[in-house]
């Protein structure tokens, strides 16, 4: 029996562009699977630990992580910006 070459199909490992854009540090607005509207900020890690909503685990300083924050907040940008969360880039990811 003759031996099929396994062809691998490019379209399957297709990355969303808007992932793309996450890993090369942008700003940007994204919606949620809930309709929200998101404002999202990679940052290379700062010199506190923050709490990933996520998994619930410690996002240790230095570590490069994201920032997501409400852009459609009741009581403005500010108040968003205050509400804003810590993620790690994949849990951010996976809650899509
Ligand atoms: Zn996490």
């Amino acid at each position: 029996m003759a031996r099929r070459s396994r062809k691998r199909d490019a379209r399957a490992e297709h990355v969303p562009i808007d992932v793309a854009r996450l890993t090369r540090g942008w700003e940007h607005g994204e919606t949620g699977p809930d309709g929200r509207r998101w404002r999202v900020r990679t940052v290379g890690g700062g010199d506190r630990s923050y709490r990933c909503p996520g998994c619930q685990q410690i996002i240790d300083p230095g570590t490069p992580h994201l920032v997501a924050w409400p852009a459609d907040h009741l009581f403005g940008d500010e108040a968003g910006l205050d509400d804003r969360r810590h993620w790690h880039t994949p849990c951010w990811r996976r809650r899509r």
